[in-house]
């Protein structure tokens, strides 16, 4: 389902334009990353076509606000470069089969930029934040690279690397 939702393309369908794939940057928050879909609804008030982010998961809500707050940066890096404001978004979550509207409250925002920093203050130092492997880390498709249940082992490089050639 994501992968299908990162295809780049636009399709119109009600008179709402589709964009799939839509690359997105914010200075702002020194982030770049890729919306699953973007859709454009007609602004009555401005004439002009709001952008609205819809984020594909797999699952369903989740019970922490990491969703919302990867949804509203998102938005941010909307608002950045096509210069209007991105109010609401919405979810699609594939286990229910049903869209989640987020509105973008400033609170979601401080919370936003506060995740970025703490990024960019890990990036600074050059360390990797503490993970810890759960049931949700399956569905994410960061696991190749993220690592989670080798690095919550807390092991030695060494010994991880001699466990693993063990293995060959
Ligand atoms: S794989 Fe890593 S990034 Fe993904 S949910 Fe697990 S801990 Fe978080």
């Amino acid at each position: 389902m994501h992968d299908k939702a990162h295809d780049e393309g636009i399709k119109i369908r009600n008179g709402v334009r589709m964009e799939r794939g839509v690359p997105l940057c914010s200075a702002e928050l020194g982030l770049t990353g890729k919306a699953d879909v973007v859709e454009f609804h007609a602004d009555k008030l401005t004439g002009k076509d709001r952008p609205f982010p819809v984020e594909y998961k797999h699952g369903k809500p989740k019970t922490d606000d990491s969703d919302a707050v990867q949804l509203c940066a998102q938005a941010i890096c909307l608002e950045e470069m096509l210069r209007v404001s991105v109010p609401r978004g919405t979810f699609y979550y594939g286990k229910t089969r049903h869209r989640l509207d987020l509105e973008f409250t400033q609170d979601l925002r401080q919370k936003t930029k506060e995740v970025a920093d703490k990024l960019h203050a890990f990036i600074a130092k050059g360390q990797t934040p503490n993970v810890k492997y759960s049931k949700k880390c399956e569905a994410c498709s960061f696991i190749d690279v993220c690592l989670p249940k080798q690095v919550s082992r807390n092991v030695d490089v060494n010994d991880y690397i001699m466990e693993q050639l063990k293995n060959l």
